[in-house]
């Protein structure tokens, strides 16, 4: 019997719900915080000092000590600084545990360490946190103690985002203004507004610690820079939904448990396709409280790695050779009276509204593919993305078998008259049960496919947020429904005038729908042929922020101003130098301290053993050819480390973000290559005792 785990007891217990809310306020005070949380506007200053006084209790009450504004900056992970809740004691030296209304809303980190993009010069340190009062308040348990973390919003002083979560929310705001448009004219005259959903299904490899803290790549870089590929790598396809191993089965219930507590709905658990890679999925939520947790989950990997002896790799790309880990980012769109504008149902082809979200969701994608793209990148992420792996850079649609009919019927006769069904499954066995099969089959080389009442964008990379893939689909999402409720709104015959606009959208935009094998290099020439974007690598993604299109897009639903965007073109082209820079210099310093004296000492015993041996009388010749492959080994790795260490300090000398970036991924990563190559030959050849870091072997197959 296993120990009993009381799910339902354990679910948000480290969370302040609205269930823990309508128990702790007062009545006026509940309905004023619900009614902010799901209508929007502001809290009134009293109430504000009511619910702070509640939050502090309850968070105090089971053993918080501090209080955080938890924000997310441009650096993709969290931020937190800790206040206690201590207070100045009075004249007898009694000090009462403290948190204010004013506390509650608004905080005012120093914010000029955090990446800006010349939003804020150094001397304007000044930024602002706001509580998002939409996602709730939890806490976080660790060796520092326990830390009440209140999800802000992260400001400058004259407004400008600092972070990834107010562009979220404006996109939010954003799409729920103009799907809502949309299902008027269908006469839901009852939404009040619509949701965006997500479900990240995230992935991520476990190896075990004390070999992890080997490796300064692993520490530094969070990836491997050498390392030749061992003898078995995924071929066999024996990991994906393998049995579970026992110490990576402990580290999942662990993990769950934990995040079920931080009111985490984990959900889906297995083994993905490379060695020591695995993956997890939530259920869905609102996009916002998604992202939130999606961070948590992220966190919480990693912090419940280190109690079982493991550490948690999220890296895109962290073993050449094998799969890298990615993030499916599933997304719908509901209205609060539940109906799913992604939702075909069974006869797609009569229904209306589905389609014309469709033809949109089509138009937009196809409009504003580049940004899509952009919003997947990240460094990691170009070792996947039109690299050696899926999903390819370039982005389309996967519709399916029954909707492709459905538009191809449209596109030619501008009706759809019949509909693929999926039929039945006749398993052949008479003790099975034939059961009904979904209409469309999967398609697992789409970057953005349809799957059944949600589109699934999979170039997300795992260690990055996904608020900004999620940002960027609002906002094209929401430019697309606005168009067509401009013109629908004033149609005098609302039938036709619909009828014609999606057989319009569909027709124009049907180039960027791709059923067939995204893995294939014909598709490659099949998209340049359509003039589909194929953008290939992060830094050459990034100015698809500004483009005057972009910019349109933006300023028109507010999502983001042109300085904001300006801004975060320039911090992407930072982080993509340093992080490069910070890889460059792992290689050097390990290739220089630990690879190249290993190789020398065992050039020299071999030298031993040829004099020895020849000495003895016979034959050295194999010692002596192995030798001589191991002395041009060490002088390619010599020239090479020479040449990576002149363009490094090259690129460090260039001053502008841009020519940076672009020197750091064409030259220096040449570079690094080419460092590379010759250490892994040699890694071939060495003795594994006199190796100096553990091998891939090591990593992936025996954690
Ligand atoms: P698979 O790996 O087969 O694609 P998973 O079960 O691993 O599927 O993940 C699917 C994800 O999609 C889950 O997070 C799930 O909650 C989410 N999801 C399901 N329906 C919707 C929806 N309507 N909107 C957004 N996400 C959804
Ligand atoms: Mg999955």
């Amino acid at each position: 019997m296993g120990e009993l785990i009381n799910v339902e007891e354990i679910f948000a217990s480290k969370v302040f719900t609205r269930t823990t809310m309508r128990e702790r306020l007062p009545k006026d005070v509940y309905k004023e915080v619900v009614n902010v949380m799901d209508n929007g506007g502001e809290l009134s200053p009293a109430a504000a000092d009511v619910v702070a006084k509640a939050m502090k209790d309850w968070a105090v009450e089971n053993g918080a000590t501090h209080y955080t504004h938890w924000f997310q900056p441009l650096t993709g992970i969290t931020a937190e600084k800790h206040d206690s809740f201590v207070s100045h004691p009075d004249e007898s030296g009694r000090m009462l545990m403290d948190f204010s209304g004013k506390e509650l809303i608004k905080g005012e980190p120093d914010a000029s360490s955090f990446p800006s993009g010349g939003l804020r010069a150094t001397f304007e340190a000044r930024g602002y946190t706001a509580w998002d009062i939409t996602s709730p308040a939890f806490l976080k348990e660790d060796a520092t103690g326990v830390i009440l973390c209140i999800p802000t919003a992260f400001c400058s002083y004259k407004g400008e985002a600092l972070d990834k979560k107010t562009p979220l929310l404006r996109s939010m705001e954003a799409i729920s203004d103009q799907a809502l448009r949309i299902v008027r004219l269908f006469g839901n005259t009852g939404a009040t507004k619509v949701v965006a959903s997500v479900g990240p299904e995230q992935e991520y490899f476990l190896v075990d610690r004390e070999k992890y803290l080997k490796r300064a790549d692993l520490i530094f870089a969070g990836r491997t820079l050498f390392g030749a590929p061992a003898p078995k790598g995924q071929e066999m396809e024996d990991h994906y939904f393998g049995t579970i191993r026992e110490r990576i089965g402990a580290y999942m219930k662990d993990l769950n448990i934990e995040l079920w507590k931080l009111g985490v709905t984990a959900k889906t658990q297995h083994n993905e396709v490379a060695p020591a890679q695995h993956e997890l999925a939530p259920i869905y939520e609102t996009a916002n409280i998604a992202v939130d947790h999606n961070q948590l989950v992220m966190e919480t990997m990693k912090k419940v790695a280190g109690r079982h002896g493991l550490t948690c790799l999220l890296h895109e790309k962290p073993f050449a050779g094998v799969n890298g880990s990615g993030k499916h980012n599933n997304w719908s769109l509901t209205t609060d009276n539940g109906v799913n504008l992604l939702d075909p149902g069974d006869t797609p082809n009569e229904n209306i509204q589905f389609l014309l979200v469709l033809a949109c969701m089509i138009k937009a994608v196809d409009i504003h593919a580049d940004l899509l793209r952009q919003s997947a990148s990240d460094v990691g992420n170009d070792h996947r993305l039109g690299a050696n792996e899926a999903p390819p850079a370039i982005i389309s649609v996967f519709l399916g078998e029954q909707l492709e009919d459905v538009v191809r019927q449209l596109v030619e006769t501008g009706e759809a008259a019949h509909v693929l069904q999926g039929g039945k499954l006749a398993t052949g066995v008479s003790t099975l049960p034939d059961f009904e099969k979904d209409a469309t089959d999967r398609n697992r080389t789409s970057p953005f496919a349809f799957t059944g009442n949600k589109f699934e964008f999979r170039m997300v990379g795992s260690a990055d947020s996904v608020a900004s893939p999620n940002t960027i689909l609002n906002a094209i999402a929401a430019e697309a429904f606005c168009e067509a409720a401009d013109i629908l709104e004033k149609a005098d015959d609302f039938d036709l005038a619909v009828h014609d606009l999606i057989k319009e959208y569909l027709t124009k935009h049907q180039r960027i729908i791709f059923n067939g094998n995204g893995y294939a290099p014909e598709w490659v020439a099949e998209a340049k042929r359509r003039g589909l974007p194929n953008i290939k690598s992060m830094v050459e993604a990034v100015d698809t922020l500004t483009t005057d299109k972009s910019v349109k897009l933006f300023e028109k639903f507010g999502i983001f101003t042109k300085a904001e965007l300006e801004s975060r073109e320039e911090v992407l082209y930072e982080i993509y130098a340093k992080t490069i820079n910070i890889e460059a210099l792992t290689m050097i310093d390990m290739a220089s301290k630990q690879i190249i004296p290993a190789v020398i000492r065992y050039s020299k015993s071999l030298a031993d053993t040829v004099i020895a041996v020849r000495e003895a009388g016979a034959d050295a010749s194999v010692a002596a050819d192995l030798l001589k492959e191991i002395s041009d080994k060490l002088a390619a790795m010599k020239a090479a480390l020479s040449k990576l260490k002149e363009v490094e300090t090259a690129a460090s000398a260039i001053a502008d973000a841009k020519e940076q970036a672009f020197y750091y991924k064409d030259a220096v990563k040449k570079a690094m290559d080419e460092l590379r190559a010759p250490v892994d030959e040699a890694e071939m050849l060495v003795d594994r005792q006199m190796w100096p870091i553990p091998t891939y072997a090591d990593l992936i197959f025996e954690v």
